[in-house]
């Protein structure tokens, strides 16, 4: 009998039971998406923009920003 092995936490079963392990499978883990460096940039733009108008960020915003902008890409 042959085993599979989980990728992330290395728990081992014989192939054709059911994993063990409660990792994600590896083939429905998602790929989580990162900003690009022109994303990053845009950031600053707007940073700089925001700051301009008001004087001064505020760091909730930066979240909100950035999460809206992360959301946006990995949903
Ligand atoms: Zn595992």
């Amino acid at each position: 009998m042959f085993k599979t092995c989980c990728g992330d936490c290395g728990e081992c079963w014989y192939v054709g039971n059911p994993r063990t392990c409660t990792c994600p499978d590896e083939t429905t883990k998602r790929t989580w998406v990162g900003l690009t460096k022109e994303e990053i940039a845009e950031f600053d733009t707007w940073h700089d923009n925001r700051e301009e108008e008001v004087g001064w960020c505020n760091p909730s915003e930066i979240v909100a920003y950035i999460e809206a902008k992360l959301r946006s890409k990995n949903t």
